[in-house]
């Protein structure tokens, strides 16, 4: 072992492991592109007071999990611990609000959080978020779920579900939440120290809470949605009409808040049955009052954060995983003299936008296979003298063994079609 080693919570993404960032990220962005969203970037620390005015100051987040530090200048800054606060810091910074009626964005990049790591937890780990700012329409919340759902399903993450709520807004937060209480009341000596500090302050984060206890004490409560005035269940009602006529299937979860308090009306989250304790891949949400409170005017907005370490995860989880990602062709020209030939397939495959290795240091078909299967290549291309004879070469397909002659001409646009093909 190394003396140096990466801090606790933080990992290398190594170059066996970069595949996988690469096709979640290009992935994700042609995917945001149809929907016509255009990328930010924000500083990867900003001023510490945007994350506790923004996620609110009794969240975990920022009671627990920030990193803070003061510079050499005095100013108390923080490593952002998640996407949303800066983005509408940087939208009401530069006025897009007057540029157009509605801004479309999405972000990538690290996040930082003091959490306990374990599998699927990290300190520093990296989302892909969106955000949509200036409608209040529920088709703007149904159109942001949609797409996380189309984006996973375009990556090919399977066993995911959806799960939606309404927290519902200023005018009935105070009914439900005194209807929470009401019922938490009944056990809050048996809660944590933590829920009896937010009992009073804010107990929709009592809902939230991690402590397996307190969990035992949240069965038969009250559902949020009976609290929610009208307007809020109206909304509601059509997201959930919005995501039926799609064909996208969810749950209601009543008692879904999310850990951060800047969510109104719609939150939601993708989980997935691959990941295990940390099961939770994609979260989101409406925050309609979050760009007045940090100095815009009044916008509603609604977003979602994924976490890439977790796509990587189930990626990796599922066996065609390689071939899915990243295919490669593995071209094995059997003698000396058919390298040149096999060089110039290669490179038209290659130009096409194919992964490929050439090996010219093995000479036995035997050997080449066995190297090709280490490098879990999809296809071999066999190139010997036989084949050379017949101006033909011999593509076999690695999943399931079987082979096909293909005349050397039409062997580029055969290799694709196969490449192409995603139920092989
Ligand atoms: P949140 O910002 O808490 O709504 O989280 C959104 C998504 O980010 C989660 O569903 C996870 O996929 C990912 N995520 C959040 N916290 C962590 C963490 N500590 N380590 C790895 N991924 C995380």
């Amino acid at each position: 072992m190394s003396k140096y080693t990466a801090p606790r919570g933080t990992k290398d993404i190594t170059p066996d492991d970069m595949p996988f960032w690469h096709y979640i990220e290009s992935t994700s962005r042609s995917l945001f592109s149809l929907y016509n969203y255009q990328e930010i970037r924000t500083p990867v620390f900003e001023h510490t007071e945007l994350f506790e005015r923004g996620i609110g100051d009794s969240t975990d987040i920022v009671e627990k999990e920030m990193y803070t530090f003061s510079d050499k200048g005095d100013r108390r800054l923080t490593l952002r611990p998640e996407g949303t606060a800066p983005i509408v810091r940087a939208y009401v910074q530069h006025g897009m609000h007057s540029k157009s009626k509605v801004s479309k964005l999405y972000y990538c990049g690290p996040m930082f959080r003091y959490e306990r790591p374990q599998a699927g937890r990290y300190r520093q780990f990296h989302q892909i978020g969106v955000e949509s700012l200036g409608s209040a329409l529920p088709i703007c919340d149904a159109e942001v779920i949609a797409m996380g759902v189309h984006l996973f399903d375009e990556l090919g993450l399977s066993g995911l579900s959806v799960a939606i709520n309404s927290v519902g807004c200023p005018v009935c937060r105070p009914v439900i939440e005194e209807r929470l209480k009401q019922f938490i009341g009944l056990n809050l000596e048996h809660l944590c120290g933590d829920c009896n500090r937010r009992f009073d302050s804010r107990p929709l984060r009592i809902l939230d809470c991690k402590n397996s206890t307190c969990k035992t004490y949240m069965t038969g409560l009250p559902d949020i949605r009976d609290s929610l005035c009208h307007e809020c269940k109206d909304h509601f009602n059509y997201v959930v009409g919005y995501l039926d006529n799609l064909g996208i299937p969810f749950q209601i979860n009543p008692q879904l808040v999310r850990g951060l308090d800047y969510y109104t009306r719609t939150t939601f989250e993708i989980g997935s049955d691959q990941l295990g304790a940390q099961n939770a891949l994609c979260g989101g949400g409406r925050y309609d009052g979050l760009v007045s409170q940090l100095g815009g005017p009044a916008t509603p907005a609604v977003g979602f954060a994924f976490g890439i370490e977790r796509a990587v995860m189930i990626l990796q989880e599922m066996s065609d995983y390689h071939q899915r990602v990243n295919p490669l062709v593995y071209v094995a020209p059997v003698g000396f003299d058919q390298v040149a030939k096999s060089f110039l397939l290669v490179d038209r495959i290659r130009r096409a936008g194919y992964r490929v290795e050439l090996e010219t240091s093995k000479n036995e078909l035997k050997t080449h296979l066995k190297q090709a299967d280490k490098l879990n290549a999809r296809l071999v291309l066999i190139y010997g003298e036989d084949e050379a004879n017949v101006d033909k070469v011999l593509v076999r397909r690695m999943a399931d063994r079987t082979q096909e002659l293909i005349p050397f001409d039409h062997a580029l646009e055969y290799i694709v079609s196969e490449l192409e093909d995603d139920t092989f």
